[in-house]
């Protein structure tokens, strides 16, 4: 009987944890993506991991922007589009959401809380939720990219690809974002 209680006790606690993980107090919306992110600490560090050179550099420059925020949601627009360019695929009212997240460990946590099993993931894309998993800690212009090519390749197809394909495209996204 007592032991009831303390499982029942434990799977309360672990579904109030995974709630309070999926409180953000802090979002910024454009036209391609939803940012979400715990703590602007965790957007500064996303912002400053997520460096555009190049064209994408210039694109980023020409829309002078003010702030961290609007900064961090402009570099993932830019490379949401850039990303239906590199796959030649152009879905109708794309729209996604990106959640980020202070390191590793959150990352791992969420991705626990949502399909039961670990997987040692930095980020991850969910088909079913149309939203990407970052740790700031770990973001880069490769990562980021890759996620959004899933992202796109999910919009696009009626019919979702195998997904050895899914990867292959997200591959083929990251290797040139910068092309
Ligand atoms: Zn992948």
């Amino acid at each position: 009987m007592t032991k009831r209680f303390v499982i029942i006790g434990v799977l309360t606690l672990s579904v109030v944890l995974g709630q309070a993980l999926c409180v953000f107090a802090f979002e910024q919306t454009g036209r391609f993506a939803t940012l979400r992110y715990a703590s602007m600490e965790a957007l500064r560090e996303f912002n400053d991991e997520l460096y555009l050179g190049g064209s994408l550099g210039r694109m980023l420059r020409k829309k002078k922007l003010m702030t961290v925020e609007a900064e961090a949601l402009a570099k993932v627009e830019i490379l949401v589009e850039k990303a239906q360019v590199v796959l030649d695929m152009f879905p109708d009212n794309m729209h996604i959401t990106v959640v980020i997240l202070a390191d590793a460990e959150d990352v791992r946590r969420v991705y626990k809380q949502r399909y039961g099993r670990s997987a040692r993931h930095i980020a991850y894309y969910s088909l079913k939720e149309d939203t990407i998993y970052i740790s700031a800690d770990d973001t880069s212009l490769e990562v980021i990219s890759h996620e959004i090519g899933h992202a796109v390749v999910d919009h696009y197809f009626k019919v979702r690809p195998p997904y050895n394909i899914h990867e292959l495209m997200a591959q083929f996204t990251s290797k040139h974002i910068q092309d």
